[in-house]
């Protein structure tokens, strides 16, 4: 065991990549193999939670048990250029895994705002980008190599143990150790990547137009100005352009001080920003698929997204606009607005339909009550489901209301891990009636 970091952080406390979850596992292991996971979790302490890169805002990784981190398991396993497929370890990070699967000739199809989560992590809360025919990553899941609470290894896909391999494409980290995945990827593409600001009433009215033809579109609403930003991506033979230093982080501050210096006076805070948007100089770049997609975020924050109807997501972003502007001054951060296509997977937001995503932030150390209080109701009263690994207040009855398939998956969970070997106080308020 001389090549484990078991036990190195017993006492450690381990927090979230916001810092609004805390845990002290009593043990945390690093393995660098399928085989010495497999005999450290004989031993290990539950509850048992698999980390990724901790970007889940939910207590979704929390155990005073075992923190399992498969960071070092490597990266690409195998690759199958015809097939435009590969095995991967389940645990390596998004950003290491593009160039590697580069490399062979390969990439991910589409990628959400920032790659510094686990694939793992990523997959088990569907976590997704944006684009009208694009669905989430967990869509793009082929099978797993699964470690279960028995210590068994299966390899699941539709054709093996289908209920399995379904349950796991969406899970939480509930069903087992996603070890290793195989996904579907495309050939590497270059994108043409386009910013612009304009007045938030001319982007709505261009919103759907928008979702169609573009093969990426989101844009972020600026609270108390008036105006949105879009981001755009086409697909594109050209060769890359140069593309200077990302400003997002400064961006943000900038939001910030304008909040700090108007205080409560939002009439002068409304006439400064829009000011500063009829300066603003987009981007018009070219570049590889994997660094336009992917932004770094340096300004923590907490969030609440939601995945609601096409129907009903716009007039729900009014709402929530209308709330931010009219109650709560101190929010600064854009609200992101985002189209994914549907998918068949049991618990993912998209389930059985494309949808519009919005999320709300707020800075990381200011209050976010008011998402719970205020916000998550007009969610709610638009048909809206949670993201996963975003902050939420939904428990057992209310999922099962939103997801056709819950059942089904809570019966799986309970048949593969009947004693609840991954399961948490906070995972059992999601899986069980009784909590
Ligand atoms: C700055 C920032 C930007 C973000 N941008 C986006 C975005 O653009 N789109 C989007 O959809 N979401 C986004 N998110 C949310 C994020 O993608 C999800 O919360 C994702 O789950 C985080 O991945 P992770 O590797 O950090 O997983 P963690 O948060 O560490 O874990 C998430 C879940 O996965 C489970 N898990 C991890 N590894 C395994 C494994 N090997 N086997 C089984 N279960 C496992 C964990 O137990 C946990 O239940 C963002 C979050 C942040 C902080």
């Amino acid at each position: 065991m001389t090549d484990t970091k078991e036990n190195a952080e017993i006492g450690d406390t381990w927090t979230n990549w916001s810092g609004n979850q805390i845990a002290k596992p009593m043990k945390v292991i690093e393995p660098v193999g399928a085989d010495q996971l497999k005999t450290l979790l004989k031993t290990a302490p539950g509850p048992v939670r698999v980390v990724g890169a901790g970007h889940s805002f939910t207590p979704l990784a929390c155990t005073d048990g075992t923190l399992v981190r498969l960071d070092r398991m490597g990266l690409v396993r195998s690759a199958d250029s015809e097939r435009k497929t590969a095995w991967v370890n389940a645990g390596a990070r998004l950003k290491d895994l593009s160039p590697a699967l580069e490399d062979h000739g390969l990439a991910f199809r589409n990628l959400g705002d920032i790659n510094a989560q686990s694939l793992a992590g990523a997959i088990s809360t569907a976590t997704h980008g944006t684009g009208e025919g694009l669905a989430c990553l967990s869509a793009e899941t082929l099978a797993f190599k699964l470690l279960t609470a028995s210590g068994d290894v299966m390899t699941v896909s539709r054709d093996k143990d289908r209920e399995v391999f379904e349950a796991c494409r969406v899970s939480l980290g509930a069903i087992g150790i996603l070890v290793e995945a195989e996904i579907q990827l495309v050939a590497p593409y270059n994108l043409h990547r386009r910013t612009w600001a304009e007045p938030v009433d001319d982007l709505l009215s261009a919103a759907g137009t928008r979702w169609q033809t573009l093969r990426n579109y989101e844009f972020f609403y600026v609270p108390f100005s008036g105006y949105g930003i879009s981001i755009a991506h086409e697909e594109t033979d050209a060769p890359a352009t140069p593309r200077p230093e990302s400003d997002d982080d400064d961006a943000v501050l900038g939001l910030k001080r304008a909040r700090d210096y108007a205080g409560d006076n939002v009439s002068s805070r409304r006439e400064f920003l829009a000011g500063a948007f009829e300066q603003f100089d987009g981007e018009d770049v070219i570049g590889n698929s994997w660094q336009l997609l992917a932004s770094e975020r340096n300004v923590p924050f907490n969030e609440m997204e939601y995945h609601l109807p096409v129907e009903t997501a716009l007039d729900a972003l009014d709402e929530v606009i209308t709330y931010i502007e009219r109650e709560r001054p101190d929010v600064f951060f854009p609200i992101e607005v985002r189209k994914s296509a549907g998918d068949d997977i049991w618990l993912s937001p998209f389930n059985g339909e494309g949808r519009i995503s919005v999320a709300v932030h707020a800075f990381a150390e200011d209050a976010y009550d008011f998402f719970f209080s205020h916000i998550e109701p007009i969610f709610r009263r638009a048909g809206g489901r949670p993201h996963w690994g975003k902050l939420h207040n939904l428990r057992h009855r209310d999922l099962r209301s939103l997801y056709p398939q819950f059942d089904r998956f809570c019966a799986v969970r309970r048949e593969i891990d009947p004693e609840g070997r991954f399961m948490t106080p906070y995972l059992r308020t999601l899986f069980e009636p009784e909590a």
